[in-house]
């Protein structure tokens, strides 16, 4: 797919992301293909030696691929989708998740990085030190989208997400959870200055997390060049 002027869709997404990395695009994540995206696309495609036509083909993706390798680039929030006040315990989402089917999903790892239980626990399906470990599976944009940015992400889960019913969408984190998810997405910051946080909602049409994640980023004071600027984008 070739990106240019006017465009607006997840892979400007992408794009932007990967401008951002190389050091050629200061703009807010927001998926659209901006005067300032043509000239950072153009000041990329100076930089690598490329023909200098501020469209982003498939030979400028060839280029800025290996250089931005595994950076990591996203924190996606999910939830559980499990009702209110009911604790599924990390240790089950995982065997959910990797179990074979029909009783599990059948993956060969968590599709979640981290998790939080009811009580504020942070459990871990994989250390801080094997953010590329995510799979391409994953069930964001590795499966559904095309953005292949899977790779490039991390994905934390907090158990809940839908009422009592166990139909409707409703925000139920406790205040140990928001607690958690907030002190996590901070130190996630220091780790990463130019990750951007994504709310599962903003890539596919359903309810995860149960609540809007850019009206909550600004609420605890994070900066908008690390929120997802692009309110709901998929195809
Ligand atoms: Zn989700």
């Amino acid at each position: 797919m070739i990106l240019t002027i006017g465009d607006k869709n997840l892979q400007c997404v992408r794009l932007q992301l990967y401008l951002r990395a190389t050091g050629h695009y200061k703009g807010l994540i927001h998926g659209e293909f901006t005067e300032d995206v043509l000239n950072a696309t153009m000041a990329y495609q100076k930089s690598a030696g490329l023909v200098v036509d501020g469209l982003f083909g498939s030979k400028s993706w060839n280029s800025i691929i290996p250089k931005v390798g595994r950076k990591m680039m996203l924190l996606f929030i999910h939830c559980a989708a499990s009702p209110e006040g009911v604790n599924v315990p990390a240790e089950n989402v995982i065997t959910w998740h990797t179990m074979p089917k029909p009783k599990g999903r059948g993956w060969d790892r968590c599709g979640y990085s981290d998790i939080i239980e009811l009580d504020g626990s942070l459990h871990n399906t994989r250390s801080f030190d094997q953010d590329d470990m995510i799979s391409s599976w994953e069930e964001t944009w590795g499966v559904h989208g095309s953005t292949l940015l899977n790779g490039n992400a991390r994905h934390v889960c907090y158990i809940g997400g839908l009422a009592a019913d166990n139909r409707t969408v409703k925000d139920t984190r406790t205040p140990e959870q928001k607690e958690t998810l907030d002190t996590y997405v901070e130190y996630n910051l220091l780790r990463y200055p130019d990750l951007v946080i994504v709310g599962h909602n903003q890539v596919q049409a359903k309810g995860c997390p149960s609540f809007d994640v850019p009206t909550y980023l600004k609420g605890i004071g994070i900066d908008e060049r690390n929120i997802a600027m692009w309110g709901k984008l998929y195809k």
